[in-house]
């Protein structure tokens, strides 16, 4: 019987031997490699700089910090996402208010998170959901009409484009994970991409113990000499992980295409059958972290799906119905219906540039005998 995951990374030998070169080099962290990476990823998506961390978590994390979100402040989410998203407002002592999603694309609706806005809030952190740029226009004007910064978790849409526009230069500042199933893999990793020159230091700095890293400042005080000046964290990627990341964006155009047919035809097939994807909105060029389609009696199917060795999964549990929300936030079910309607439907199928034609034709096979 076949074993397939809903997602999992492509390594060759171009990849191993890039990580093999950086074990043999001078630096197996802080080296040239760090900032080769970063630039691959900032000229990629159309962003001034990037920042690389050891997770996107980390990468959250110090996009909260670069913002100074504190005890007081609000930051609105979508429930539509991983706990993380959410989590990064906490680390900093922030609240998170949760915005109910849009019921086609289960993307943040820029009218709930208007609705959400207080004297408290900060700033807004929108989901790249699957992989489509949400409505950055509405959500860009919202923050300008209410002094908010927005921030794009973009960990499900590297490569993805609104408009003609990069992901990574639509919010203010945007959030990459690296992770296996996404779509370039480092092991762990992350990054935090934006234009704003104040941004980039703050997050340099987080990353790195809250240490200063001027350079010309150091020279000038003797080249011993630094200065921690906020409280951050050791939060860096090492050269081995950058290595795997810069040898990875050479094939990221063809993972896309790939990801992108594989979409084409699950559409095709599930045309006019009771198996739902999501709707695109126009103008989205989709990256397709994931394919989630709705269903119901979505239980069962699985079930049925994990007997005939197909892995799926559910992205996600609404944020605000784990336990911890329920327990230190209060929250619980009927906050954001739309949210928790979908949960009871969605599916993620098997999405990942190796997925074979073969493999593919038998997923929509069992998918389609299931329901
Ligand atoms: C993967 C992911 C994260 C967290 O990234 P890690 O690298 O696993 O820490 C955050 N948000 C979303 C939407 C993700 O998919």
């Amino acid at each position: 019987m076949p074993k397939i995951p809903y997602g999992r990374q492509h390594i060759d030998d171009d990849d191993i031997q890039a990580v093999a070169d950086a074990l043999r080099s001078d630096f197996l962290t802080t080296g040239p490699r760090i900032g080769e990476f970063e630039k691959s990823v900032a000229t990629f998506s159309n962003a001034k700089f990037g920042v690389a961390v050891s997770n996107g978590t980390a990468a959250l994390h110090a996009a909260m910090f670069a913002l100074g979100i504190g005890p007081g402040d609000e930051v609105i989410v979508p429930p539509m996402t991983f706990a993380a998203t959410a989590n990064c407002i906490l680390y900093m002592g922030g609240t998170p208010v949760f915005a109910d999603v849009d019921p086609h694309t289960l993307l943040l609706d820029p009218c709930k998170a208007e609705a959400a806005i207080s004297d408290r809030t900060k700033a807004i952190i929108a989901v790249d959901y699957t992989g489509q740029p949400c409505d950055w226009d509405a959500l860009n004007t919202l923050g300008e009409k209410h002094g908010l910064a927005t921030v794009a978790d973009g960990c499900h849409a590297l490569g993805a484009t609104l408009n003609s526009r990069k992901v990574g230069s639509l919010a203010d500042m945007t959030v990459y994970s690296f992770h296996p199933v996404k779509h370039v893999a480092t092991g762990e990793g992350g990054m935090i991409l934006t234009n704003d020159q104040e941004l980039d230091n703050s997050l340099r700095n987080f990353r790195n113990h809250g240490i200063t890293t001027d350079a010309r400042t150091r020279e000038e005080a003797g080249a011993w000499f630094y200065e921690m000046q906020e409280l951050g964290y050791n939060y860096r990627m090492t050269d081995i992980q950058a290595a795997l990341g810069v040898s990875q964006m050479k094939k990221l155009p063809a993972f896309l295409d790939r990801r992108r047919e594989i979409a084409a035809r699950y559409d095709k097939e599930f045309a006019g059958t009771n198996v739902r994807p999501l709707d695109v909105r126009s103008g989205v060029e989709h990256a397709y972290h994931l394919y989630v389609v709705r269903i119901s009696d979505r239980d069962e199917v699985y079930k049925q799906l994990r007997e005939a060795g197909i892995f799926t999964q559910v992205h996600y549990i609404p944020v605000h119905l784990h336990p911890y929300y329920r327990k230190h936030l209060g929250t619980a079910e009927g906050l954001c219906p739309v949210a928790e309607q979908a949960y009871a439907e969605i599916l993620s199928l098997p999405m990942y540039p190796d997925l074979t034609d073969d493999e593919q034709s038998y997923v929509i096979k069992q998918v389609l005998e299931a329901v």
